[in-house]
């Protein structure tokens, strides 16, 4: 055959099978908005109009939930979150005590949530408050197939804590700050308080439309998308929309300077304190690389915003959908930055798109952060480097551990840790090296190929270990359970753990 004929063979072999991937992926693009649209139908709706006051250190509410039942029996109370009541006392405060000092610099004052009112359509409703629960009690039986509406008064001081609810010299970090709706699944309502290990939450996705009416001198990142930014006198009104996200998150600053650049149809925006361009500027980078890799490795990223913004905030980075909070001191070093900002990215799939029950398998998204983020450096540096960041991240830190205590098992309730330093051994990198080790048996092409099928199967949604092993063994042929549960909830040292 001539060299010309095969180039012509060779050219149109090559552009069936593109417009055969074109095809797949208009398809496949598709199939996860219409995906999106069915959830939309019958997910929560939370429409919150807030006052932001810096000067008193409080937000003011009025917050409307519409609510549709899509399960098979009534209800005849509703049970909601009110995480701020966590910050209530210096003795329950959600830190560790030996952290007190760093979670409250300026010293501790409360912080909390007063209900005023609850409404059911147009009638008031009792309710109890418990802690960091709330049940509002129903006047008639919610039945299912049916929608109600319910309007909550609230307002919510701020503490000055570093943590994902307070104020500290710069920024405002109001995350977890209004009633939000607890998840009834197949073993009934999740009313877990406020752990102070771990991230204790968990959540189905919803539409958010909020407003927030904040003083002019402030910068407001939130969740969502910015629709308009309305004057209103001395204050701006702030209006933001969401897709389907499990929660929404915003936080306020008057030194705030903004960097931004587009990722296919995301924008990301850098928000740094005034001193810190250089290191802003890396942040905006980092999470560049970490969307395009992600993207292109696990299945794309449908939001049309995601925010890394610098806080207030002592305990590394914290995610929520479409925004997440990285501590200010992270940004005079371009190494540790680019470790959380590659995390907390990585969080926007695994906890974000693909949520699960933190409280109850907490590694399902930490370990698959970890591991992620370790993918990322390999991708981005190449096998040496990944390797470099993975010993000296996960796996010398878990021996330093492991070295002076017994690990307790990776699959376990968020009451069951004795402290921060158990938690992240076990759930952060004991989890992922049994990622690693995972992969070095089945190859980080299948690994790969499970994660994306977990991807898919599970977006908007919550999944379970359960549903990670089904994808593995999907993509394997083989069964994992065994190897799975073994590593889980293994006790022994990590030499005899497989
Ligand atoms: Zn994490």
């Amino acid at each position: 055959m001539s060299k010309k004929k095969v180039a012509i063979i060779f050219g149109i072999i090559l552009l069936v099978t593109c417009l055969i991937l074109l095809g797949y992926g208009r398809r496949h693009r598709a199939d996860i908005a219409k995906r999106a649209d069915d959830i939309a139908k019958t997910c929560p709706r939370y429409e919150i109009d807030v006052a932001f006051d810096p000067e008193e250190k409080k937000v003011v509410a009025l917050q409307k939930v519409t609510i549709f039942n899509d399960k098979t029996e009534g209800f005849e109370q509703l049970y909601f979150n009110l995480y701020p009541n966590a910050f209530k006392t210096f003795d329950k405060a959600p830190f560790p005590r030996v952290e007190m000092e760093r979670a409250y610099p300026e010293g501790f004052a409360p912080g909390y949530i007063n209900i005023k009112n609850i409404m059911v359509g147009s009638s008031e409703v009792n309710y109890e408050i418990e802690d960091t629960l709330l049940k509002v009690i129903l006047k008639e039986t919610f039945q299912p197939k049916n929608k109600l509406v319910l309007t909550v008064e609230f307002e919510a001081i701020i503490p000055p804590s570093y943590g994902r609810f307070g104020y500290g010299q710069n920024t405002f970090n109001i995350a977890n700050w209004y009633p939000i709706l607890a998840v009834c699944d197949d073993e009934g309502w999740h009313n877990d308080p406020y752990y102070n290990i771990g991230d204790p939450f968990y959540s189905e996705v919803a539409l958010y439309q909020v407003r927030i009416k904040a003083p002019k001198d402030y910068i407001v990142a939130a969740s969502g998308s910015l629709q308009e930014k309305r004057n209103e006198g001395d204050h701006v009104i702030w209006s933001f929309d969401t897709g389907l996200v499990r929660d929404f998150a915003w936080i306020a600053g008057t030194n705030f300077n903004i960097k931004d650049i587009n990722v296919g149809n995301t924008r990301i925006t850098s928000y740094y304190l005034e001193d810190d361009e250089i290191y802003g500027t890396k942040a905006l980078e980092y999470a560049q690389k970490a969307i395009v890799f992600f993207n292109e490795y696990f299945g794309v990223y449908p939001y049309d915003d995601y925010s890394v913004v610098a806080a207030d905030f002592y305990i590394g980075g914290m995610e929520y959908p479409n925004l997440v909070m990285i501590g200010s001191e992270f940004y005079s070093d371009g190494g540790l930055l680019e470790y959380v900002v590659v995390h907390e990215t990585a969080h926007q799939w695994w906890y974000g798109l693909i949520g699960n029950n933190q409280i109850e398998e907490s590694w399902l998204d930490e370990a698959l952060a970890e591991y992620s983020t370790v993918l990322y450096y390999e991708h981005i540096y190449g096998k040496r480097a990944g390797r470099r960041i993975y010993e000296q991240a996960i796996l010398n830190p878990y021996k330093h551990y492991e070295a002076v205590n017994t690990p307790g098992p990776i699959l376990r309730h968020l009451c069951d840790f004795i402290d921060w330093r158990e938690y992240s051994a076990t759930v952060y990198y004991r989890g992922a090296i049994m990622l690693k080790d995972l992969e070095s048996r089945i190859g980080k092409g299948k690994l790969r190929e499970a994660l994306r099928y977990y991807f898919e199967q599970n977006l908007y949604k919550n999944a379970t270990t359960t549903d990670l092993i089904e994808a593995l063994n999907r993509a394997c042929g083989v069964d994992w359970t065994e190897y799975i549960y073994n590593w889980l909830q293994s006790t022994e040292p990590l030499d005899k753990a497989a």
